[in-house]
């Protein structure tokens, strides 16, 4: 199938986007890198009558290091993050799950705000980027602000994304050399969009997410509070037990891939 008539505008400023968000008459979206969006709208599951194409906007694609934080640009691609541009401890974290993500051609359109913004309970960056705490940053007729990632996605393909902002980029740590990390992703091929995600950082703070739920992905406290208190393995059994407290709604079979999402995860973190 092929798109319904839409309006393409190649945009060149975020100002532009903006207003031409707050000016919107009809359904008006950002176009990232079209990996999402442009499926969506050969199934005709999306029928905007206009996009506004972000290729041009400059001061979206930059990734610097201040201290102990990170900044990285809405429209960085999967691929630049596949290719080590994000330095440290959390640009090796970053690029393995890049790495997972489809297949080059996708990794070399795709960007990661436009993951976010999507927020497919099934990707992988809303996930990883849980895991790895830290903000979101938007610019919208209100002006600029950064919402925390976490609590950022509220639902399937649903965020805290006001209709007329636009994502601008990440506030990321810059975890430390001695950080663990570990992320195993649950799916029937390599690349595939997962079937559970398990996602672990342990640094200052240990943080544990859960992933490619039906819904938004959810930080495990219990499992937070063991590896915080010393513990470098879980079992598949005890994780089921945690997640089974949980109110995910996972059936027997999700129960058991997304406990062993975890174990693995956690696993790889202390290989
Ligand atoms: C065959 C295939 C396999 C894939 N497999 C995986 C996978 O395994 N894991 C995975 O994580 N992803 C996967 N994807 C999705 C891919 O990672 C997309 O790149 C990503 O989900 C969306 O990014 P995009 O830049 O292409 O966004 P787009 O498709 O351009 O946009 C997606 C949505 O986000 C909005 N949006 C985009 N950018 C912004 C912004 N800056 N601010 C506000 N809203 C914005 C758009 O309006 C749209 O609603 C796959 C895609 C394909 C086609």
């Amino acid at each position: 199938m092929k798109p319904a008539i839409f309006e393409h505008e190649r945009m060149s400023s975020i100002d532009d986007v903006v207003q031409a968000l707050a000016n919107a008459d009809g359904e008006v979206r950002v176009l990232g890198g079209g990996q999402s969006i442009g499926p969506m709208m050969n199934l005709r599951l999306a029928q905007p009558d206009k996009v506004l194409d972000l290729s041009r906007v400059e001061g979206l694609d930059g990734i610097s290091e201040a201290g102990d934080r990170l900044s990285i640009g809405a429209r960085v691609t999967h691929a630049r993050i596949e290719d080590g541009e994000v330095p440290g401890t959390t640009g090796a974290y970053m690029q393995f799950v890049a790495s997972g993500i489809s297949y080059r051609s996708v990794r070399n359109r795709g960007t990661i705000g436009g993951s976010v913004a999507h927020a497919d309970p099934a990707a992988d960056w809303p996930t990883a980027l849980l895991a790895l705490g830290g903000e979101v940053k938007v610019v919208g007729s209100g002006g600029e602000k950064s919402i925390p990632l976490d609590g950022f996605q509220v639902g399937p393909f649903t965020t805290g994304l006001g209709w007329d902002e636009v994502l601008i980029g990440f506030d990321l740590p810059a975890l430390g050399p001695n950080t663990k990390w570990g992320y195993y992703k649950v799916n029937r091929k390599p690349g595939e969009f997962a079937d559970a995600i398990g996602a672990v950082i342990i640094g200052n703070e240990a943080r544990a997410v859960c992933g490619a739920t039906e819904s938004a992905p959810f930080r495990v406290f219990d499992i937070e509070e063991k590896l915080s208190g010393g513990a470098t393995e879980l079992s598949v059994a005890d994780a089921r037990e945690i997640l089974s407290g949980h109110d995910a709604g996972f059936d027997d079979y999700e129960l058991q891939i997304h406990a062993v999402a975890l174990s693995r995860a956690i696993g790889r973190a202390f290989a």
